[in-house]
């Protein structure tokens, strides 16, 4: 179903709407917390098959790279010892079976996405059933890119708030539009993604929901490797190459839609993995020490301290 929504006011702060993310068509963003979101929202359905992914060469070769970027993502939660670990939109379990916790729950709306799970020994909880549920007291919920997914983000937050134990914590992953990576980019930027990316946040605007959701925000990370630094490379092959097709993305990810690979996204491809590169790590650098990263990673808690 497609529906035409928050046209007025924004959904967070009740302030005056803007026609336009930044000048980008199709879009409204608030002018007061910067939050953006699709002039339709309309929920993505994700097919049965979203999650099996053929393993290519590519996708084997970046096996190593990937399991550092899941051990940064662990370390965000602190070392003391976890009993429980949710990660919600856990797609195959990838992340959460390299999780030190003695329980992991994967929430996942692919069916597809949960069977692997289970294969692996996870246990496992659709979308619906996890809003549902509470006390389940985990001593960390993470979200990895879903929050800008979902269509009621609020709902995923209360039901955060109602399974974490007393001091748990939860990590949220989003792409940030107050970044001069979309500034630079707009319709190129890698994270607009507007086949599934409903809602755009900003520091400003995270703040808001997690507060609405009674949340208190502990860090702002702006330097993610995984999302941020990565993000920037697509961007600028993207851009230069005036391709919206994000290749070097689906070549080690899976692949969603598009198929089309042109020369020039392989010649900027090449160009940046090489002599192109200390460009991509100069603009990720800037970007994170003036805390407008293309993405950026919150870790929030209750509020309420272990004793
Ligand atoms: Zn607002």
């Amino acid at each position: 179903m497609e529906k035409e929504t928050y046209l007025n006011n924004c959904p967070l702060c009740g302030s005056r709407v803007i026609n336009g993310m930044y000048g980008l068509s199709g879009y409204l963003m608030c002018n007061n917390c910067l939050l953006g979101w699709k002039k339709k929202l309309k929920s993505t359905e994700y097919v049965t098959e979203y999650y099996v992914g053929k393993s290519t060469l590519a996708r084997r070769l970046f096996t190593p790279l990937q399991n550092f970027f899941y051990s940064i993502r662990q370390w965000y939660a602190g070392r003391q010892k976890k009993k429980l670990w949710i990660d919600v939109g856990a797609g195959e379990g990838g992340f959460l079976k390299t999780v030190k916790a003695k329980r992991r729950i994967g929430v996942e709306i692919s069916s597809s996405g949960k069977k692997m799970m289970k294969e692996s020994g996870l246990d496992t909880l659709s979308d619906k059933e996890f809003i549902r549920t509470k006390g389940l007291g985990a001593d960390v919920i993470s979200f990895w890119h879903v929050l800008e997914h979902v269509e009621k983000p609020e709902e995923y937050l209360d039901a955060a708030r109602n399974n974490l134990k007393k001091g748990g914590k939860i990590i949220i992953g989003v792409p940030n539009i107050d970044s001069f990576e979309f500034k630079f980019s707009k319709q190129y930027w890698f994270h607009l993604q507007p086949q599934f990316h409903l809602w755009h946040y900003s520091p400003s605007s995270l703040k808001k929901l997690l507060q609405k959701s009674k949340f208190k925000i502990n860090t702002i990370d702006y330097w993610s490797i995984e999302h941020h630094l990565t993000g920037v490379l697509q961007t600028f092959i993207n851009k230069f190459s005036g391709s919206k097709e994000n290749v070097l993305h689906r070549l080690v990810k899976r692949s969603a839609g598009g198929s089309k690979v042109r020369l020039g996204d392989i010649f900027w491809s090449g160009f940046f993995l090489t002599l192109g590169a200390p460009i991509i790590v100069l603009f990720w650098t800037i970007g994170s020490i003036f805390r407008r990263s293309g993405t950026i990673v919150v870790v929030a808690s209750t509020g309420r301290k272990t004793p």
